[in-house]
């Protein structure tokens, strides 16, 4: 008997390690933007072949396109998704300052006006790189048709899944091309990586399973954003401007990033629906309605390139795959079909890539064939997506107009958050532990360490007003 248990799980074990390092045949990728690119990238190494699908044409090119439309707009890359980049694609941030992205201290080239008061200026050593999402996307590409088992279905909509016939697994999908001709698809692994439009929950219903819960906090938020050429005359006192909104009453905010071609992106944003500017005057006058005057100063004779495109964006929304007890096998989704933030926080690429870190990671230990690995992915992807979302909402619940349920422990960080912005337009070690917690490369408990802490009730006690009054750089430096 003993010897039988022994043989069947010697057994067991031979089929799992032969399935999880035997190359999957076929995986398609719906969707050909950030998530749907990273996740082809951690396809890779482990199937055959990866298709991605991808409704839009004109792929691969620095221009925004129609199925990304908030190419228009300003795209932050926070740093952990910059790493993420670099482990998946070695030399990525070379190429991307090749391509002509500037890299920045994110202290000392980027002036911040938030919560009230310039953040502190000093040599940090916490570099970004600036540039346009369609610059992004294309280097993304350009690294990725380095690998031949990766290709393009470009033109083509994914239109519904394919299914066993006891429904328990997907097996491809069905795919719809301009001119209307039909193709399916066979694969052993979908990925829905189609954005907020996503059509799963729809196909989860169609197949017999319940669609997962939603989690929606509406902000009602716009950018309306345009272009710059810089003014000749431009003293280049910083590389980048931000000037957030400020809860409860400063429902404006500005960006100006210096992109690629030394161009400025120039983005105004908009809090609980607050009318957009759609015209030249209109425009100027929003900026100069901020609560500095820095923005407007730096466009109001500076030469608009491009006209003025407006995004609205109703409301974040998470949706909760992890908490589904039964779930088709063969499929999986990510991106902002899972979760999309507030986009003032700049974390939905850097989120893509790190739920397409997690699919490359779980690939090394599981096969997709394997029962429950979608659900062990997607609830893998929801511990990773507590904190950003947490950080993303608990900010905007400070705004009196978002609508949604707002978790009871917001009101105690909003308290314990107010004085570390508060202390990180002063202290450099704050604004540098912040930077890295709102980068995503260090956990928010790292704001809780005894120093900071400490720091945090001197200043409570002794309310002292540590405001700093200028965006005039710091000889600091803490590298
Ligand atoms: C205004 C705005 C500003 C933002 N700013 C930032 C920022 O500063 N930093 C940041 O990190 N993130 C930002 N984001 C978020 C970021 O754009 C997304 O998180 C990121 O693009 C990843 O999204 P995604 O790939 O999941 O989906 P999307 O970018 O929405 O792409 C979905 C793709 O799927 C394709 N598609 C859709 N349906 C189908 C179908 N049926 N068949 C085939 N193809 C299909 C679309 O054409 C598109 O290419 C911003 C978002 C907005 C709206």
């Amino acid at each position: 008997m003993r010897v039988f248990i022994l043989c069947v799980l010697s057994q067991h074990k031979v089929i799992n390690m032969s399935t999880s390092q035997q190359k999957l045949s076929h995986a398609v990728v719906i969707g050909g933007s950030m998530a749907g690119l990273l996740a082809a990238r951690a396809l890779a190494d482990y199937a055959a072949r990866v298709t991605i699908i991808e409704r839009d044409t004109q792929l691969g090119e620095a221009q925004p396109r129609k199925g990304v439309p908030q190419g228009h707009h300003i795209h932050a890359l926070l740093k952990s998704g910059e790493q993420i980049l670099n482990t998946f694609f070695p030399g990525f941030t070379a190429a991307l300052i090749a391509n002509g992205a500037r890299q920045i201290d994110f202290a000392q080239d980027a002036v911040w006006f938030h919560h009230g008061g310039w953040k502190l200026r000093y040599t940090s050593g916490l570099h970004l790189v600036g540039q346009s999402r369609p610059l992004l996307e294309s280097t993304v590409t350009q690294f990725l048709h380095k690998y031949p088992n990766i290709t393009w279905k470009t033109g083509w909509a994914a239109q519904e899944p394919l299914t066993n016939p006891q429904n328990t697994r997907v097996t491809g999908v069905r795919i719809q091309h301009d001119d209307g001709t039909s193709e399916d698809m066979h694969a052993a692994l979908v990925v829905d990586a189609s954005g907020r439009g996503s059509k799963t929950p729809r196909w989860l219903e169609s197949m017999g399973y319940a669609a997962p819960q939603e989690t929606t906090v509406k902000i009602d938020l716009a950018y309306a954003s345009r272009v710059y050429e810089i003014p000749a005359d431009f003293h280049h006192r910083w590389v980048s401007l931000l000037v957030n909104a400020k809860a409860p009453d400063h429902l404006r905010g500005g960006y100006i990033f210096t992109n690629e071609n030394n161009r400025w992106m120039v983005t105004l944003a908009g809090y609980s629906g607050t009318s957009m500017p759609d015209d030249d005057a209109s425009f100027l006058e929003f900026a100069r309605s901020l609560q500095v005057p820095d923005v407007y100063e730096a466009i109001k004779n500076a030469k608009p390139l491009t006209d003025i495109k407006v995004f609205r964006y109703p409301n974040e929304q998470r949706r909760h795959y992890e908490g589904l007890n039964r779930f088709p096998d063969g499929l999986i989704v990510i991106g902002d079909a899972f979760c999309s933030f507030d986009p003032v926080f700049g974390q939905g690429m850097t989120s893509s890539a790190n739920q397409a870190r997690i699919l490359h990671k779980l690939l090394a230990r599981m096969s997709p064939m394997e029962l429950g690995f979608s659900q062990r992915f997607h609830k893998q992807v929801a511990g990773f997506l507590f904190v950003p979302w947490m950080m993303a909402t608990s900010e905007d619940f400070r705004f009196p107009k978002t609508q949604g349920k707002m978790p009871f422990y917001y009101p105690i960080m909003h308290a314990y958050t107010a004085q570390i912005f508060k202390l990180s337009m002063t202290d450099p070690q704050v604004h540098l532990a912040f930077a890295r917690v709102m980068n995503l490369i260090a956990p928010p408990t790292l704001l809780f360490s005894p120093l900071i802490v400490l720091k945090v009730i001197r200043s409570l006690l002794t309310r002292r007003e540590t405001f700093a009054p200028t965006i005039e750089p710091r000889t600091l430096s803490v590298v």
